[in-house]
């Protein structure tokens, strides 16, 4: 028995399974005892070691998908945004959309939600065993134009295209370069029909040109952001601000619908290189 003890603890050394040898002398108590079946000794050892090294592969992929903070289905209150269809969104985490290689729209105005619906979902791909990146739009055609600076473009596209599902977020509350929205299509026609993604936007589709600062681009995107797609529309109000709706004008409470575009006013920074959005 301490031979075969022996030979045990050596393969999990060689086996790197630390957190089985923690609970093999337990285990093997508790089969001695009679407390558990030999078959029961072994499922405990593994599940052990498996339970471990799962929530390790989470954790680290939750970090390099750029998932934090976390957010998940479970702590979405579904009441307070009674627009929004529960099953459809219980559908959508079943992840037959990442399979399909699909495309979901979340659209509505700040702070109902679709970031943390965006995200939960991402969660649930990791989960799964997915590879998920999330970016908000900025961030992505920086990355890309960093790369293009650099003349390494091909590859950046590459690593975007690489995860199985790629979110980009917060379209539409930054004007985009000429340039930007260019880099941004090429990015979006190499995952075409071969990797999922989820968009968060504030601003209805009829809104493109004036977002990506150019109607043909504009247009090129939606022609393959729209095929294979999942629209899911938020009305409602902000979560951000529900505790202060008193002090929030009317006006702005009510949080018109997306449809009618807003006066063409730009807020938030000007585009980095030049006129392209004047
Ligand atoms: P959006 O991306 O639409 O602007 P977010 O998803 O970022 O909004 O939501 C803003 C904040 O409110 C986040 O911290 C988010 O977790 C939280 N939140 C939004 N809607 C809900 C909800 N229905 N239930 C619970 N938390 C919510
Ligand atoms: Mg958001």
């Amino acid at each position: 028995m301490t031979e075969l003890l022996d030979r045990i603890r050596g393969a999990l050394v060689g086996l790197k399974m630390p957190r089985a040898m923690e609970a093999l002398d337990h285990t093997v108590q508790r089969f001695e005892k009679g407390e558990i079946t030999a078959i029961e000794a072994i499922d405990a050892l593994l599940s052990e070691e498996y339970a471990t090294r799962e929530t390790r592969r989470i954790d680290v992929a939750l970090r390099t998908s750029k998932l934090l903070p976390i957010k998940t289905l479970e702590s979405f209150d579904f009441s307070f945004q009674p627009s929004l269809d529960r099953e459809r969104i219980a559908a959508l985490a079943q992840l037959d959309f990442v399979r399909r290689a699909e495309v979901v729209h979340f659209l509505g105005p700040p702070g109902t939600g679709k970031s943390h619906l965006a995200t939960a979902l991402g969660v649930a791909a990791v989960k799964s065993g997915r590879q998920v990146y999330r970016a908000s739009l900025a961030e992505l055609i920086d990355a890309l134009a960093k790369a293009e600076r650099q003349g390494q473009l091909a590859e950046k596209i590459r690593f975007y295209t690489r995860a199985s599902l790629l979110i980009v977020d917060e379209i539409g509350y930054l004007p985009i370069s000429q340039g930007g929205a260019n880099l941004f299509f090429q990015l979006v026609n190499a995952r075409y029909e071969k990797g999922a993604m989820i968009l968060t936007s504030n601003r209805g589709f009829a809104e493109w040109g004036e977002v990506f600062g150019d109607p043909v681009v504009a247009t090129a995107l939606l022609d393959r952001l729209l095929h294979h797609a999942v629209v899911v529309q938020i009305e409602g109000a902000s979560y951000r601000l529900r505790s202060h709706a008193d002090l929030i004008p009317e006006h702005v409470r009510a949080n018109a619908p997306i449809a009618p575009p807003p006066p063409p006013k730009r807020r938030g920074r000007p585009p980095k290189n030049g006129a392209a959005n004047s």
